[in-house]
């Protein structure tokens, strides 16, 4: 079915906005065929229970796989990987076996910690035994270190060996405003769980923890509790994760942490408040941890799925759509026994709509540049599949112009507004601003800065390359009902479906926020791929230095 009337209106009244110069001269693109009825069964079959939450490495994963490649062929793309339609990813899942007791040595009055309750950890190391004897307890605040800002909190510190205890999000997450030393409210990358455990790893910690807190963290100590009881699927390296990852990283509760502090005689939120002060200087526990697990391990190949539709003139010139389409799998079951995290927002949308855009793109025919669509696996498990095409890309980073990633769609029906992740980053703005215009619709910042969404999907994996990207969707400004209806909705898929087994595919969704926010994906790629120019970092954003490192290869 061809999009709704009042789509169509919104497309013909497509007016030009500002620089860049030569993107002004484009006309806005002819109203794509964008297939509701393509983006439907897409959704429901992605997200149906024949494919067992699509975790990677299962059946899931086959029946997607095989259902991504045939509609990529069926919709007139080729294969984007050297006459394959996919690139192997190798996965390696982590079991963690037989643990130990955990004992704390030292102090006043050490804690008792139970695993799955008061503390979580497992390995992203390749190794058959962990074995954490007798390892120091250190406190390291925030532990960052950021030349750039001229913030260490392992400053003169030798953490070899030892066990790190570490405060999630970063110094300023409490300031109300985005003007603090790390963006106030807004979280960095330096804030987030993934951050921590590199830093300690780069350190030489034989274990880190992270304490827990609701609101730094943004999820709850259940959410932590059902993310880090099990395996754990990372990526299959050459150094089995040595020198990225301890031996051993997880969670203890925030409870518990104020145990700890206690039995060493300090109190944690005195720390804490020290810890967020330039010049923060680490605090031995006097208190020494030891716990060991065993391991089983289960190499696997799993697979991002990579169409193109060729460029006329500049065919080494590339523009990114991108989708992740794995999901969790089989889950902790829901009261009514069923297990199935069909992941039908998140992201069977984004996949669905990855086949819709490249359907409507095909029949718009060929450009000058070339549009790759690029399905990937692991994002579940900390983006890594888009992290090992960004570090084996088949198209050469600095000729990848820039891309749009899609997340979650949302199906809370047509919204005045989008919220655009990350927004003001990049010179991409100013392609989205102008589809916008032809939609007479507004982009919103993320009003949750704090929760660190621009780190946490497939777009960073490139960003943090220097590759511009793009990460957007309809916002809670809704047509029926206003942002109380959007906050409402947004508050009810978080509290009742995110993550769990009722992010169900539903017959009743109201698709125009969808349809609209698609339409939007398909003009910024339609026009990237027809002009010559090259949308670069905002100046002075954290990504601008190393895409300006190969600004010679775009002359
Ligand atoms: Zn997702």
């Amino acid at each position: 079915m061809r999009i709704t009337s009042s789509l169509l209106a919104i497309a013909l009244t497509g007016t030009i906005l500002a620089s860049p110069a030569h993107a002004r001269t484009i006309a806005p693109a002819q109203a794509p065929s964008l297939s509701l009825d393509t983006f439907k069964k897409v959704t429901e079959e992605l997200s149906s229970d024949a494919f067992e939450g699509r975790a990677p490495g299962t059946i899931g994963e086959e029946k997607t796989i095989a259902l991504l490649q045939q509609e990529f062929q069926k919709a007139g793309l080729k294969p984007g990987n050297n006459g394959s339609w996919v690139q192997a990813v190798p996965l390696v899942e982590i079991t963690p076996q037989n643990l130990s007791a955990i004992t704390i040595t030292g102090g006043k009055t050490p804690p008792a910690l139970s695993f799955g309750q008061d503390i979580v950890y497992n390995t992203s190391r390749v190794l058959p035994r962990i074995d954490i004897k007798d390892s120091p307890l250190i406190f390291v605040g925030y532990g960052i270190n950021a030349p750039e800002k001229g913030w260490n909190d392992y400053a003169g510190l030798d953490v070899k060996g030892k066990t790190v205890v570490i405060l999630i999000n970063d110094p300023d997450y409490a300031m109300e405003g985005l003007d603090g030393p790390f963006n106030g409210r807004a979280m960095t990358y330096y804030g987030r769980w993934t951050y921590k455990y590199e830093e300690a790893a780069r350190q030489g910690a034989a274990a880190a923890l992270i304490i827990h807190d609701t609101v730094p963290a943004a999820y709850g100590w259940n959410v932590v509790q059902s993310g880090w009881g099990s395996s754990q699927l990372v990526a299959d390296t050459p150094e089995g994760g040595a020198g990225t990852a301890p031996l051993a990283n997880g969670w203890i509760s925030l409870d518990k942490a104020r145990e700890l502090f206690a039995s060493a005689g300090q109190d944690l939120n005195a720390q804490m408040a020290a810890a967020k002060q330039p010049g923060f200087k680490a605090l031995d526990l006097g208190q020494k941890i030891s716990f060991s697990f065993d391991t089983t391990t289960k190499k696997t190949l799993s697979h991002n799925v990579i169409g193109i539709l060729p460029g006329k003139t500049r065919p080494d010139e590339v523009v990114l759509h991108s989708a992740h389409w794995d999901h969790l799998g089989r889950c902790p079951a829901a009261p009514d026994g069923d297990d199935i995290c069909n992941g039908a927002i998140d992201n069977a949308t984004g996949t669905a709509a990855l086949v819709t855009l490249a359907q409507a793109h095909a029949k718009a025919g060929p450009t000058d540049r070339s549009l790759v669509f690029l399905a990937v696996t692991g994002e579940e498990s900390g983006l890594l599949g888009s992290d090992y095409y960004a570090a084996n890309p088949v198209y050469p980073l600095e000729k990848t112009v820039g891309g749009i990633n899609m997340d979650a769609l949302s199906m809370g029906g047509l919204a005045r507004n989008v919220t655009v992740i990350g927004k003001g980053k990049s010179q991409l703005d100013t392609y989205l601003e102008r589809a916008l215009s032809s939609q007479k619709r507004a982009s919103d910042t993320d009003p949750s800065p704090e929760k660190g969404y621009y780190y946490r999907s497939d777009h960073f994996s490139f960003a943090k390359r220097g590759v511009p990207m793009l990460y957007f969707e309809g916002g809670q400004d809704l047509v029926k009902g206003g942002v109380e209806a959007g906050r409402k909705a947004a508050e009810d898929y978080t509290a009742n479906r995110y993550h769990g087994p009722k992010d169900e595919y539903n017959p009743n969704w109201d698709w125009s926020g969808a349809m609209a926010d698609v339409r939007l994906y398909y003009d910024i790629g339609r026009v990237l791929v027809t002009t010559t120019d090259w949308p670069n970092w905002t100046e002075g954003d954290e990504f601008r230095a190393i895409r300006d490192q190969s600004a010679a290869s775009r002359k």
